[in-house]
């Protein structure tokens, strides 16, 4: 039997999260302390090794071997090399994974995708936990994805499979940092469907916002909501278009893998089902195949913020023997 218990650290640009977690996906001890990335990488590390010799006392003797990362990418997890890390300016072609293993002998560390862990971490034990094929859209600052087919994650030969935020919807659509155009994610992410009503605005188009917007004010998508809510058009517009190019996304990821599950996770999702699902639902309805019967079960993920850290932990525990 594998060790009973692995360490995930989910890395983000503001907060490093970790937890001690058990065979069947659950967290007995939870750990969050400030990246402080403005440090460097050297600093982060540092306080990564901290806290996972933290989680490794609170495991109180009990065996943990493995140590899985999840980290801002593009990553590659053969290499255990992050890139890039948008958020975190200075980690240029960082060898993470070599890094925590110098500085924590005695435990096998794996580095994932941070989208691809938080995935993982849904199939293992939230909305996915009872399906084979799934997908998932993490809906907050950009668009993540991750991919689970047959119950294994779907690195790819490059590392980066998953990549859906970077399916591109709009030829000639609206740039995006990662150098191409028409990006998922520069339609459908929270930040994209603010600056879209903003930009909207900007350029003449009417709405309650309009104030605010003048004033300098960043809005977010949570007032693009409210507004399209109490009866907003181009508010409305926005949010709906949003939601029809998600579910372009659901029909491209249905051909590509036909899974049984599309869930959707981020700080999107607490628009909840009405406002979220349903809308895609209909626009997936009118846009998927009608020749055959293929259509993914849409869902809200379960974990929320802890997925990351769980789906680390149980791709880390992976690399041990059976
Ligand atoms: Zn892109």
């Amino acid at each position: 039997m594998p060790s009973a218990l692995a360490i995930g650290i989910d890395l983000g640009g503001t907060n490093i999260k970790g937890g001690l977690c058990d065979a069947a996906g659950r967290l007995v001890a939870q750990r969050a302390v400030p990246t402080e990335g403005e440090h460097g990488p050297d600093h982060v590390i540092g306080r990564m090794a901290s806290m996972a010799r933290d989680l490794l006392a609170a495991a109180g003797g009990q065996s943990v071997r493995v140590l899985g990362v999840g980290a801002p990418g593009p990553i590659s997890h053969a290499r255990g090399v992050i890139f890039r890390a948008p958020n975190l300016p200075q980690w240029i072609n960082i060898p993470l994974r070599d890094r925590l293993s110098d500085a924590l002998p005695g435990l096998v560390v794996v580095l994932e995708n941070d989208a691809n862990a938080a995935a993982y971490g849904e199939f293992v034990a939230g909305a996915g936990a009872d399906v084979e094929d799934m997908a998932m859209l993490t809906l907050g600052t950009g668009v993540g994805g991750g991919v689970v087919v047959a119950g294994r994650l779907v690195r790819g030969a490059f590392d980066n499979a998953g990549e859906i935020g970077h399916m591109i919807i709009e030829p000639a659509g609206r740039p995006c940092p990662c150098g191409q155009r028409g990006c998922l994610e520069r339609y459908a992410s929270a930040n994209a469907i603010a600056e879209r009503t903003a930009e909207a605005i900007a350029g003449g188009a009417r709405s309650t916002l309009a104030a605010r917007v003048s004033s300098g004010e960043r809005i977010t998508s949570a007032d693009v909501l409210a507004a399209a809510r109490a009866g907003d058009t181009l508010a409305a517009q926005v949010w709906d278009s949003a939601c029809r190019y998600l579910a372009l996304a659901v029909v491209n990821i249905q051909h590509l893998y036909n899974p049984q599950l599309v869930v959707f996770s981020g700080g999107l999702i607490q628009a909840g089902a009405e406002h979220l699902l349903v809308p895609i639902q209909r626009h997936f309805d009118l846009l998927r195949w009608k020749i055959a019967p293929d259509a993914p079960r849409l869902a809200l993920a379960t974990l929320g913020t802890d997925a990351g850290v769980i789906g680390a932990a149980a791709l880390a525990r992976e690399t041990l023997p059976g």
